[in-house]
């Protein structure tokens, strides 16, 4: 890796009770770059996400975004830092606009944002809800509602987005749309993290992925070489003894 990376875990592990859901995990991550982080359901991929961005403190390990640690800091101070989140679950304000939803990203993102109107506009077209501005939240499509928690993150003015399976329900057209946005997005410079569960969307989108599995991460290499591992077929498939 030439520059320094904007994103770097260090030994990181979280245990609920016992359970290892995330186990010594280490990985850095260049500016600029598209890495997806798969494995099987219960691996630990939205939990690597819940610590990055501070809504659970780890057990152990350190996280850096840029040149500062930000292990354990409240969610707010993250997101103000440049880290933006896009949840598996959206829970948008169903009454307010979506003007008015992606506005609170706008609001409550990086500090120092001014221009609150340009900022939501651009989070609007980056995702491609520009039209839909007027809208009631409550009348808009699991697909669009997608898109409407990808705009409220990137209003944010993030530098880096984790996306917790933004393609997950949709159909193959709205797959092949939310790919786009998320492609427009690193072009404009933001640096992404996506959890997918949508293989052909993942090997065409992603410059690196990272495998978990149990909590473990069990490869971290170019998609094609990846998606050949035995280990990573074996956990997807399940091996013999299991
Ligand atoms: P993934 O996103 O890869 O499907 P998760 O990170 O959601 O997996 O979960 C990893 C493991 O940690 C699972 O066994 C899950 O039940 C457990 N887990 C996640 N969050 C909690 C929590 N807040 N309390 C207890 N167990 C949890
Ligand atoms: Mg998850």
């Amino acid at each position: 890796m030439s520059a320094a990376p904007i994103l770097q875990v260090d030994g990181l592990s979280k245990s609920f009770r016992g359970l290892r859901a995330i186990s010594e995990v280490s990985f850095a991550i260049e500016a600029g770059s598209i890495t997806s982080i798969i494995g099987p359901n219960g691996a630990g991929k939205s939990t690597l996400f819940n610590l990055i961005t501070g809504y659970l403190a780890p057990t152990a390990g350190d996280v850096r975004f840029r040149d500062r640690r930000i292990t354990g800091m409240a969610t707010n101070r993250i997101a103000e830092l440049g880290v933006a989140r896009a949840f598996q679950i959206a829970r948008p304000f169903r009454d307010l606009s979506v003007f008015e939803n992606v506005r609170i990203g706008a609001l409550f993102g990086k500090a120092g944002s001014r221009d609150v109107e340009a900022t939501t506009r651009r989070g609007m077209e980056l995702a491609a809800i520009a039209h839909l501005a007027d809208q009631p939240a409550n009348t808009l499509t699991v697909g669009q509602l997608r898109h409407l928690e990808v705009a409220r993150a990137i209003a944010t003015r993030a530098d880096l987005l984790l996306a917790d399976e933004p393609c997950a329900g949709l159909n193959p057209t709205e797959t092949a749309a939310m790919i786009e946005v998320l492609r427009r997005i690193r072009a404009s410079g933001v640096t992404i993290v996506l959890v997918e569960h949508d293989m052909p969307s993942v090997m065409e989108v992603s410059d690196r992925l990272l495998v978990l599995d149990a909590g473990a991460m069990i490869a971290d290499g170019p998609p094609h070489e990846v998606a050949g591992d035995p280990r990573v077929i074996a956990a997807y498939l399940g091996s013999p003894d299991d």
